[in-house]
């Protein structure tokens, strides 16, 4: 393709992305295809001779979008938002376009010292520590995930709690790690990846009201580990649980984190982006003082697009002694010199792409304004749903939505034998007519419904209906 032809076919492009999201409305949320549909319309075997462009474009509408559920719709509140946006859109073009490749400082100097700015910049956003400044001992790198995030905290914890002995000899049945029955899943992997066994992962129990981590039950476990002669390697503390939003009190965690030399991850990989407004930064209370490490994903609710996740460390030394090897084809005077940062080391790839671009684009295009507005918006939207499900005696309220989650669930009469299986009959019904899209989740034994507002295109319009929707399929049920 010549750059003349990318730059014709590139505005079509162009010109369809802004069509389709600017009529996104009018299709049905969730894909409505069954398993293999998409597939069977899909020719078996590549083609020997080179295709026009047009006819992948007449592809994407007639195969491809049958099978698409539109994240960003207004009546997606499935699961926590996967935030696009234009100046995001505009910044993985460009990305795409320079096709950098920033492993290390040298191979792009600009992907890396952008990438340092703007992790710097969305911490000073979103009030979190200086120490987690790149100019102190620690420093922000942008990760593909917050998996991966939770990966290199891990490893780093392992390498600190070892004094470096597992690089040479592996983790052995020596160190354990604490999570709660409520952290999200991506932490029982780190676990497993990084070879400590599923067994090694020690899921501490919540409060029954509040699902936030028991600390007095941490405590026991870890006295208990170390008196069998194990070594406690790092505690998850969770702003924001993927089920519920619950919040695990960190600064009593972080107290027996430093109280036993453990390190204190905190995973606030969809609420983290709430700081940006200062009166929801109470939510970080304790990360300042004890975080070793933190994690959060502007991917999700800070209008970047999938994928930007971003982890920060304390001390950045143990996770670079953790992870970095230098072969002899990677060697160059920058590196040497000690005067750059090579965020191969600060992550499990070596290749990375810019991300910084997209991020940088999202802050500039919204400023800080801009950003906090959004999220004030989606919490006050989940706050009018919330009421309105309050009010309705049809409904019970899970307690707690300081983001932009709402959990509940339907009351059932008391001759209705299996009320979960009448709630999920029910969600299954909303969700197929493609007029919402809802998740669900179990608490205490209960069934609750999701409601997560996060599309910058959802508008009080959209909860009110979304409640209407919900309180007539439940009333026909009734
Ligand atoms: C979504 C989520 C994750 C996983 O995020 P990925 O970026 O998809 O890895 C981890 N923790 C919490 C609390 C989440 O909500």
């Amino acid at each position: 393709m010549t750059p003349e032809e990318f730059r014709r076919y590139g505005k079509q492009v162009v010109d369809w992305v802004a069509g389709y999201l600017s009529t996104i409305e009018d299709r049905p949320v969730r894909s409505p295809v069954a398993p293999g549909e998409v597939r069977d319309r899909l020719p078996a075997h590549p083609p020997e001779r080179g295709e026009p462009v047009e006819d992948l474009l007449g592809d994407l509408d007639r195969v491809i979008m049958p099978g698409i559920t539109h994240w960003q719709h207004p009546d997606f509140f499935a699961y926590f938002p996967a935030n696009a946006s234009g100046p995001a859109i505009l910044g993985d073009l460009l990305s795409s376009g320079l096709g950098v490749q920033g492993m290390v400082w040298a191979t792009s100097p600009a992907c890396t010292e952008l990438e340092t700015v703007v992790v710097d910049w969305l911490a000073e956003l979103l009030g979190l520590p200086a120490e987690f400044r790149t100019d102190g001992t620690g420093g922000g790198v942008i990760q593909d995930s917050a998996s991966s995030a939770a990966l290199v905290a891990l490893l780093a914890a392992l390498h600190r709690a070892s004094g470096g002995k597992i690089r040479d000899h592996g983790v052995a049945d020596t160190y354990r790690m604490y999570v709660s029955t409520e952290t999200h899943s991506s932490l029982q992997r780190a676990g497993r990846i990084a070879g400590l066994g599923g067994g090694n992962v020690r899921a501490v129990p919540v409060d029954p009201v509040t699902f936030a981590m028991d600390v007095g039950e941490l405590r026991r476990m870890i006295a208990g580990d170390v008196a069998a002669g194990a070594v406690p390697a790092l505690v998850c503390a969770t702003i924001g649980t993927t089920s519920t939003t619950a919040i695990d009190p960190v600064a009593e965690i972080g107290a027996l984190c430093r109280e036993a030399g453990v390190w204190l991850h905190v995973d606030a990989a969809y609420a983290g982006s709430a700081a940006v407004c200062p009166e929801l930064r109470w939510i970080n209370d304790g990360v300042a003082e004890y975080a070793d490490s933190y994690a959060t994903n502007p991917h999700k609710w800070l209008l970047t697009n999938f994928d930007c996740g971003v982890l920060w460390v304390r001390d950045r030394r143990p996770m670079i002694d953790a992870l970095s090897i230098l072969p002899e084809y990677l060697r160059n005077t920058a590196t040497e010199s000690g005067e750059v940062i090579d965020y191969r080391d600060w992550q499990v790839p070596l290749g990375r792409r810019f991300r910084a671009l997209k991020l940088w684009s999202v802050i500039r295009w919204y400023g800080a304004e801009g950003l906090r507005a959004h999220i004030r918006t989606c919490v006050e939207l989940a706050a009018r749903f919330a009421r309105l499900i309050d009010a309705d005696d049809g409904f019970e309220l899970h307690p707690g939505h300081p983001f932009g989650l709402v959990c509940f669930r339907p009351r059932w009469p008391s001759s209705v034998p299996d009320p979960n299986a009448e709630t999920l009959a029910v969600m299954e019904r909303l969700n197929a007519s493609g007029e919402l899209f809802l998740s669900h989740t179990k608490a205490n034994g209960h069934v609750l419904l999701r409601l997560a507002v996060g599309s910058p295109a959802t508008r009080a319009e959209h909860v009110e209906a979304a409640y209407r929707r919900i309180a007539a399929a439940c009333q026909e049920r009734r």
